[in-house]
């Protein structure tokens, strides 16, 4: 028995929405019983992209995380229907069964990432089905066969021959919002988290600083990373957890500099300025 799951990895993203385009094609006008009934012509995101925006001007960095439902382990939607109307099959697939759900509204406010779609004229909560109709042909889900940057990864995680299998057991994904507790089944690679950045300048010539020996120190471990500034003087760490850090800035000739930094939000340091030595 399969374990379907997958994959998303949001640098690879490049916010086509092929795969929101394909998610209405497949259910626009389309019922699939006993999975799903057809989707409306508007209003309704199965597969859903959230622009993630980090940073001020001038150094901002936008980020696209597709979004459908996490098919959870724990999910919140099969607890808050009644008479079984949402069920979690063997092969880990979360179904709203499109005739005993009509009428249960409750149902779209329990989940947590809000992949659930309130369609007004049936009176029914839909959502994505992870395209059950057609992994029943040996097909993927339609949204990862198109995406064209293979940022979709599908497949069964109980096969460890299996790239989301693979990559799930190399410990690098993460869930979006793990607070929730609901165990997904879709799992993210490069989720945006905070970044601290900022370009250096040669203080007696005004000119960009290439090659400075930058290093990021976090205070509560005392763990390093090193980077040195581009042909343009800039430098960025991204990846980052909230807390505090020194920056350090080093260049033969100029004398070193320390920044601290209480990182809540991004960072942008702006111009860094280095005195030369005598
Ligand atoms: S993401 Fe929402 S709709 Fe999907 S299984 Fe989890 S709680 Fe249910
Ligand atoms: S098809 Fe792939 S690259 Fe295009 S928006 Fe969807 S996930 Fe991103």
């Amino acid at each position: 028995m399969a374990k379907w799951g997958m994959v998303i990895d949001i640098t690879k993203c490049n916010a086509c929405y092929s795969c929101f385009i394909a998610c209405k094609d497949e259910y626009w006008d389309n019922d699939y019983p006993p999975y799903s009934a057809a989707q409306p012509r508007h209003g309704q995101f199965w597969m859903d992209l959230v622009k993630k925006e980090r940073g001020v001007c001038p150094c901002v960095k936008v980020a696209y995380i597709p979004v459908l439902c996490m098919h959870c382990d724990n999910a919140p939607c099969v607890k808050a229907a009644k008479n079984r109307a949402v069920y979690k099959r063997p092969d880990g697939i979360v179904i709203i069964d499109p005739k005993k759900a009509v009428g249960q509204r409750q149902i779209v406010d329990a989940c947590p990432y809000q992949a659930i779609f309130w369609n007004e004229e049936k009176q029914l909560p839909q959502k994505c089905t992870f395209c059950v109709q057609r992994l029943e042909q040996g097909k993927i889900p339609k949204c990862v066969q198109v995406c064209p940057s293979r940022a979709l990864i599908f497949g069964d995680l109980a096969d460890a021959r299996t790239d989301v299998a693979k990559i799930v057991a190399s410990r690098k994904t993460e869930a979006l919002d793990p607070g929730r507790k609901a165990k997904p089944r879709v799992y993210y690679l490069g989720v945006p988290k905070l970044f601290i950045a900022g370009s250096v300048v040669y203080g007696d010539t005004d000119e960009c600083a290439e090659g400075v020996s930058v290093t990021l120190t976090k205070q509560s471990t005392g763990k390093s990373t090193k980077t040195s500034t581009n042909n343009f003087g800039d430098f960025e760490f991204d990846g980052l957890g909230a807390g505090k850090y020194s920056v350090k800035f080093e260049c033969n000739g100029y004398k070193g500099k320390t920044v601290a930094i209480d990182l809540k939000t991004d960072k942008y340091l702006g111009a860094v300025d280095l005195t030369k030595r005598r």
